[in-house]
């Protein structure tokens, strides 16, 4: 019974975790989590205060082996305890047997419902396990994001820097010359002595 609202609290978990960001999915984790407390506390306190009416929890769960063994175990109990009230009720039953029977009864029946809320605990771990995944994700998305805006502003540096020098002043009046020019416009001043010299 409990797998797949947990299943289904996870896989939400995923879209809302990409769309909306990690806070997003702490809150949804949250309120999820209160919601499965609430429903686990009241199915608790609806079997204690009234163990003949077993409930819709009790019917129809084969979600996993084990689960579905717990789920059977705690439905045998119930039906004791529901055979312990019959069998008061024609008077084969005395009282104080029927207490002590009723009390293991319940005992067994929260035992099993122990047992069910810890055999969740591996499915609330993959649930955890998916939000991790689902943060490294966008996180890797965020960091690839990065690396291209900071690839970008570095050919953009490149650029700038080039684009001075390339047009670097003349060393003798700063006069900005043409990148082939070899001599300043200006003073004349030999703006590729050292390369010129270099090939001859
Ligand atoms: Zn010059």
């Amino acid at each position: 019974m409990a797998l797949i609202p947990v299943a289904v609290v996870a896989l939400v978990a995923v879209p809302i975790g990409l769309v909306k960001g990690a806070p997003a999915v702490v809150l949804w984790f949250g309120f999820s989590m209160f919601s499965g407390a609430v429903l686990l506390f009241w199915e608790t306190l609806r079997l204690v205060l009234d163990p003949t009416r077993s409930g819709d929890a009790a019917e129809g769960e084969d979600d996993g082996a084990a689960l579905g063994a717990l789920e059977e175990r705690k439905r045998a109990a119930v039906q004791a305890l529901r055979d312990l009230e019959f069998e008061r009720s024609i008077g084969r039953l005395g009282e104080e047997d029927h207490r002590a029977l009723e009390a293991r009864y319940r005992e067994e029946a929260r035992a099993a419902m122990r047992a069910i809320d810890e055999g969740i605990g591996p499915w609330r771990s993959r649930a955890e396990a998916m939000l991790a995944e689902a943060e490294a994700a966008e996180l890797a998305a965020t960091t690839d994001a990065a690396k291209t805006e900071a690839a970008k502003a570095e050919t953009a540096k490149t650029e700038a820097a080039k684009a001075p020098a390339a047009e670097a002043g003349c060393p003798k009046c700063q006069t900005l010359n043409d990148e082939d020019a070899v001599f300043c416009k200006r003073c004349g001043h030999r703006l590729k002595a050292e390369v010129a010299d270099a090939t001859t």
